[in-house]
């Protein structure tokens, strides 16, 4: 029986790529649901592996009824054969051709025809191909980590890190832990932490509490988010959590592996205050900066990107006809966020799809909380910025790009000595973003370095693509 419903690919099943899944099957289309993960749930939603048999694990979730209404659904779709969902997909390119270029024979949807490409597996070769008629976009973001002295270390890990292996394996990293950094993640991971039986001797967080004074106005707008922030300062209590703000991480100590840190007070400039240094023994430092959009796969499409996150209308198209983005791609904004505008980009999508003009009636709450959701996190995001001075800190031992080692020093000298004025003429002379990662997690500390607001990096995949793969590709193209 041949299935002429409208099909639409969904790159990332998180918050965002879970809501505008069921919402898009639920009315009239076909739905490929794509992820690199063994399971739905995206990073907020993190579920455990099968194999560990959790018991509760929900005790390390919140928002769980909201996970168990989507999960439901889901597999109601799947059940029903409106959605497909793959697992351990590695997404690494999406080609679109439009009708024209695709001519009679491959005319596709309204937007043409999409190919999805993506890597099968842990070991990421073997390479699977869909075809869709539209593309939703959900692929989240990552975490910014910026370099300090001994960041390095064993024990020393990403905020988010520490919060995917214990929501993902049930794991810590260790007894006694110091999360750092700026942002609102460093709130759950600390608590996490603890409620998990580590000792978190402290929560070093960089923003100044009268950033929060001077946003109190937008702030409180949103009074379910305050009471997710009172509920994180009782746990803090609860668990003897010494929360020291306007602090930062000066070095991290340790011969093998982690050992200790040292913090310091920061003055009003963002520059650490003279006398104030400290150290606090741990065997694990979870630090974070904050977090990036992951905007590969929408800018090989050709997505107009505004500053770091795609751009996207009021119904979360982009300007691509045929691409939608939904949650953090689009800007980051925490999971209730995600799910509004996954909401809203699969009624549309389907509504497009099938030939009407979308109703935003029927999203109007979802809009309503979209909006005031993205007042309250621009708000947050002014609050949340690392400390001016954080380059002052960053010594010339210091590795920069850990793909490459490449240290801050080599970078200073490409700057002031070989006369580098940009982040890519680093990266020509020192080799700094030309590793694994191609810059992920080192562009905003050599932007840093080299004064330079941080830029998109156009890669042209999104992950690592073997070369033989991109062979066959070739071969497939030429038949
Ligand atoms: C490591 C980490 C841990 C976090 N933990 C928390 C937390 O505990 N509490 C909290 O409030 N917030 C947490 N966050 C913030 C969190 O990202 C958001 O609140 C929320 O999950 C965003 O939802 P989303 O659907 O936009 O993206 P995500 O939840 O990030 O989902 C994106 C999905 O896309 C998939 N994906 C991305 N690229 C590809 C590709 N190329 N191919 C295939 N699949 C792809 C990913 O595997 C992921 O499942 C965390 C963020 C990170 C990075």
């Amino acid at each position: 029986m041949t299935d002429d419903r409208p099909h639409l690919a969904v790159i990332g099943a998180g918050p965002a790529g879970l809501a505008a899944t069921v919402a898009a099957a639920a009315h009239g289309v076909r739905v490929t649901l794509i992820d690199s993960a063994a399971q739905a749930g995206g990073q907020f939603y993190r579920q455990p592996a099968a194999e560990l048999h959790a018991g509760r694990p929900q005790a390390l979730h919140h928002q769980w009824r909201t996970w168990e209404r989507l999960r439901d659904a889901l597999e109601e779709h799947v059940k029903a054969g409106h959605v497909t969902h793959l697992t351990d997909h590695h997404v690494w390119f999406v080609e679109r051709r439009s009708n024209q270029q695709a001519g009679a024979a491959g005319r596709g949807g309204p937007h043409g025809t999409f190919t999805v490409h993506a890597l099968l597996g842990p070991a990421q070769e073997d390479p699977v191909e869909v075809r869709a008629d539209a593309v939703l976009l959900a692929t989240g973001g990552y975490e910014k980590v910026l370099p300090f002295p001994g960041w390095t270390l064993p024990g020393v890990l990403t905020a988010g890190g520490a919060q995917a292996m214990l929501k993902g394996t049930l794991a810590v990293s260790g007894r006694t832990a110091v999360v750092a950094g700026t942002g609102p993640l460093l709130l759950p991971v600390a608590t996490g932490l603890a409620a998990a039986g580590v000792d978190v001797a402290a929560l070093v967080e960089s923003a100044d509490p009268k950033a929060f004074v001077r946003q109190a106005r937008a702030l409180a707008a949103q009074p379910g988010k305050v009471a997710e922030g009172a509920q994180y300062a009782a746990q803090l209590l609860r668990h003897r959590i010494k929360l020291l703000t306007r602090h930062v991480v000066v070095e991290a100590h340790g011969d093998e592996r982690l050992e200790a840190v040292t913090v310091a007070a920061l003055d009003t400039d963002g520059r650490v205050r003279p006398g104030t240094a400290r150290r606090i023994a741990c065997d694990t430092l979870a630090v974070g900066h904050g977090m990036l959009p992951h905007t590969d796969l929408a800018e090989t499409l050709g997505c107009r990107l505004d500053g770091l996150d795609v751009h996207v209308d009021d119904e979360q198209r982009t300007d691509v006809p045929g691409v939608w983005a939904a949650g953090e791609t689009t800007g980051i904004g925490g999971a209730a966020l995600s799910l509004a505008e996954g909401h809203i980009a699969g009624r549309s999508a389907a509504a497009r799809l099938n030939g009407a003009a979308p109703d935003p009636r029927t999203w109007a709450t979802a809009a309503k909380s979209r909006t005031g959701l993205r007042e309250f996190f621009a708000a947050l995001d002014t609050v949340y910025t690392p400390p001016a001075g954080w380059t002052d800190l960053v010594t010339d031992a210091t590795v920069v790009c850990r793909c490459e080692e490449v240290t801050a020093g080599a970078i200073r000298e490409a700057l002031d000595g070989l006369g580098a004025g940009d982040v890519r003429t680093v990266k020509l002379l020192t080799r700094a973003g030309m590793g694994w990662c191609q810059g992920r997690m080192c562009g905003p500390a050599v932007a840093g370095l080299a004064g330079c607001a941080p830029t998109v990096s156009r890669r042209p995949f999104a992950r690592p693509v073997p070369l033989g793969v991109l062979a066959r590709a070739g071969e497939a193209e030429d038949d």
